[in-house]
């Protein structure tokens, strides 16, 4: 058996269009959606996404306010910053690319974006409403799960859901999604002692580890759906997931490749977030 392949480039593309239709209907109304994405420092990798950030913003007409600063600027001038952008009725939503540089306090930078501009889906306002079922914003990367899961045409209620990571963009806000849609979630991390064991287990798996090829294919129940968070670069010097895609894809009813799958989603449900943001 091999499993179908959840080609995350196409459903990104269907849910940008998805965008760009309800951005032009907030234009009708005079509105245009604003994002701010704040830059601390010159990480190579950062500047990519951003400027990945930027492009597809552009491309389905919401308007990308770019702050670039160095990475010598102290905590305070970037909660300066956020401080304006809170109060510029332009900015819809406000996006501080981590990590940030190591001399600031990133909880205390992402708790000072306001909840109802925090289309990243990060501030305990949003991750607790989304414990309690009543989701505002929904981190991008797991809402774009969600979504390929849908795409999957899995049931999810009372589906065995293991997701291996814990993190709070990932992990842990995956684990509430899938609660909320009424599987029976288990989260696995570093201490877990039978993460072959649990992952056999599951209907639904969702990885979000960050370790090239650490679950392996045999683990995989037969007909399992599986979503690959993760982004590596393994020996070969080739971008991998955390799941070992030759194998898991022979067992999986349905997977995700890397790249190609999730990695697309992130931007496409970032732009949601910020079109819900300005009414949309
Ligand atoms: P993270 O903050 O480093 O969290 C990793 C999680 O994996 C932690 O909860 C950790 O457990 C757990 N873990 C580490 N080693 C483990 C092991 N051997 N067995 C089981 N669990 C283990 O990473 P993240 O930010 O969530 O990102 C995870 C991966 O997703 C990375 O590859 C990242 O690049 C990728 N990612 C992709 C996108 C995208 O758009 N496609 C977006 C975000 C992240 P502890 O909590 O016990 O330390």
């Amino acid at each position: 058996m091999s499993g179908q392949i959840l080609d995350g480039k196409a459903v990104a593309a269907r849910v940008r269009e998805e965008v760009r239709v309800r951005v032009a209907r907030l234009a009708e109304r005079g509105v245009t959606p604003g994002l701010a994405v704040v830059l601390v420092g010159d990480d190579p990798a950062s500047a990519v996404y951003v400027g990945a950030k930027h492009k597809a913003a552009t491309e389905v007409g919401v308007t990308s306010f770019d702050h670039r600063l160095p990475g010598t600027t102290s905590e305070a001038e970037l909660l300066g910053l956020v401080g304006e952008l809170a109060g510029d009725p332009r900015v819809h939503g406000i996006l501080v690319q981590l990590p940030l540089p190591a001399h600031m306090d990133t909880t205390r930078v992402l708790d000072a974006v306001p909840p109802d501009k925090d289309v990243d889906g990060f501030h305990p306002d949003n991750i607790g409403r989304l414990a309690q079922g009543r989701p505002r914003f929904i981190a991008a990367t797991p809402k774009g799960c969600m979504r390929l899961l849908a795409e999957s045409g899995v049931r999810l209620a009372g589906a065995r859901a293991v997701v291996v990571g814990r993190s709070n963009i990932v992990g842990r806000p995956m684990a509430l999604l899938l609660t909320n849609a009424h599987a029976t979630v288990s989260v696995c991390h570093s201490q877990t002692r039978d993460l072959a064991g649990e992952v056999a287990g599951a209907d639904v798996l969702v990885a979000a580890i960050g370790r090239a090829r650490a679950i392996r294919g045999e683990w995989i129940k037969p007909g399992a759906v599986v979503i690959d968070v993760g982004m590596n670069r393994g020996d070969d010097g080739k971008l991998c997931g955390d799941v070992d895609f030759a194998g898991a894809k022979e067992r999986a009813g349905a997977i995700t490749p890397v790249p190609g799958g999730v990695g697309p989603m992130t931007i496409a449900c970032l732009l949601e977030n910020l079109t819900q943001a300005a009414g949309g």
